[in-house]
Parts: structure tokens; C-alpha cells; sequence
């Protein structure tokens, strides 16, 4: 990698569905990198679930391969892109997941595991995927839910990274869909499930998604990074931008936020 900072975390269009059909393409991402002196990792969602069953996903029918050749296309003249992927876990695809990771593992440069959905459908990562599910399923079990399998996609050793550790929060908190009295929403379950990567060897992300949204902080929280940090969590970080004036606009927080990981 040409430079000394790397931001791990963008999604592409139209290789993300969640990016605008004129959003950014890797081309638009690698100019401003260029100019920004960051190196770029792509990480598109890959949601096996989708992948296998939905056509109009941009990786059914093993166009998993086509990503792979584009991107090799941009490396040949820039040194300082990456290819990764953003991988769904699904507790009842845990096999399926491994054979991908064997397939697929070495043929990309970094691979993040992350948890959006359970229940095909009802994404907690969404506003209206996350009112659907409120109104089927009581606050506690879901962030129980979401802890629990979270717990699961650690131990059971697919990813080496983990993305937005606790991305559950991103609507439930006290500005957006107020925790009722019985959830637990302390930093201590973030904390152990950091203390879980430590032990199973995984990297966790600082995700700065959560900048764009009212919670307004990083996933984890910079107090649950410190202390992650000081037990031995090895961080990434990631921008998860969708957009360019993103991407763009989150440059000095990621090389900030790397400073502050590692200071001189
Ligand atoms: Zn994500
Ligand atoms: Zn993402």
C-alpha cells in the first residue's frame, strides 16, 4: 500500500445496493484517495442469502468474479486500493460461509463479517426494516437477539474482522427509538463481545458510520474503543461511506481517529 493510512470501509455503485444508482464507483473513490493520500478498501456487502436468491443482486450467478477482475484492472495502475467484501453472517449458513471463505478467502485482500439482518426482510441497520421488527418483536429480545448472535458469528471463527460491532444502536438510543427500561444498553456487553475478538483473534472495526446519524458516534463508542484498545483489541478503521462527500468529509476523522489508536 502506497500510502500510510488506510480507510477499509466504502461501498460502490453498483455493487452495493444500498448506494444511489448514480453514486460512487471505484474510480470515484480512487481519485479523491489519490488526491487525499488514503489508501481505499472496497468492502461491498456480500449477503449470501440475497447472493443466492434475489436476481437483481449485484453478485447472483458468481458475478463475484467480475468484481474481482475490475478491481484487479484498477490495481495494475494504483497501488493503493484494496479488495474486500462486507460478509452477512446467517447462523444457518455457517457452512455455506465457510465454503465461500475457502473459495474466495485468498483471493481477497480483506474480508469483514457484519450482522444487518436476521430475519429476511426486517434489517435492523434500516429505519423501516427496524420499525417492522418493533412491531413484531419486543425491544430487549431484539438487542438480546443481536448480542447472541453476534456472540455466534465470533466463536464461530469465519471472519478474521468484525464490522460495526454494536451497529444495533444505530436507531435504538436515546435520540432516535428511546431504549425501553428493560434493555440493557450498557458498554459492557460491547466490551465483551471485544474481549470474544480478542480471543478469537479478531479484528474490530472503528466504524464512522454513526457520524451521519443523530447518535452521532462511532461503532464502537471511542470510551468502548479506549478501553478495547488497552485490553489488546487490534482496530481497523472504516468510514462505511456510501457517498463520496462522505467518503470524502470522514478523510481527517479517519487519519485522526488512527492517530489517536496509535499515537507517536
Ligand atoms: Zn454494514
Ligand atoms: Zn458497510
Amino acid at each position: 500500500m502506497r500510502f500510510k493510512f488506510t480507510d477499509f470501509h466504502v461501498h460502490t455503485t453498483p455493487w452495493s445496493v444500498d448506494v444511489a444508482e448514480d453514486g460512487p464507483t471505484f474510480e470515484d473513490y480512487i481519485k479523491i484517495a489519490e488526491e487525499q493520500q488514503i489508501n481505499v478498501c472496497f468492502l461491498d456487502h456480500f449477503e449470501l442469502y440475497y447472493v443466492e436468491n434475489d436476481k437483481t443482486n449485484p453478485f447472483y450467478n458468481g458475478r463475484i468474479d467480475d468484481y474481482l477482475e475490475e478491481i484487479d484492472i484498477w490495481k495494475e495502475t494504483y497501488d493503493f486500493i484494496l479488495s474486500g467484501l462486507e460478509v452477512e453472517y446467517y447462523e444457518d449458513k455457517e457452512i455455506k460461509l465457510m465454503e465461500f471463505m475457502d473459495d474466495y478467502g485468498k483471493e481477497l485482500d480483506f474480508i469483514g463479517g457484519s450482522i444487518h439482518e436476521w430475519i429476511i426482510g426486517y434489517p435492523i441497520t434500516t429505519k423501516d426494516g427496524l420499525t417492522k421488527l418493533l412491531e413484531k418483536i419486543p425491544m430487549k429480545r431484539i438487542i438480546d437477539y443481536y448480542f447472541e448472535l453476534s456472540k455466534k458469528m465470533i466463536n464461530s471463527q469465519i471472519f478474521k474482522n468484525v464490522c460495526h460491532i454494536d451497529t444495533i444502536f444505530r436507531y435504538i438510543n436515546n435520540n432516535e427509538f428511546i431504549p425501553t427500561n428493560d434493555c440493557d444498553i450498557s458498554d459492557d456487553r460491547v466490551i465483551d463481545l471485544g474481549r470474544l475478538c480478542i480471543k478469537n483473534k479478531m479484528k474490530v472495526e472503528l466504524n464512522l458510520s454513526g457520524l451521519r446519524f443523530p447518535i452521532n458516534r462511532t461503532f464502537p463508542s471511542m470510551n468502548v474503543m479506549k478501553q478495547l484498545k488497552k485490553e489488546g483489541v487490534e482496530f481497523f478503521i472504516g468510514s462505511d461511506s456510501h457517498s463520496l462527500d462522505y467518503f470524502k468529509e470522514k478523510i481527517p476523522k479517519v487519519i485522526e481517529s488512527y492517530n489517536l489508536l496509535n499515537p507517536i
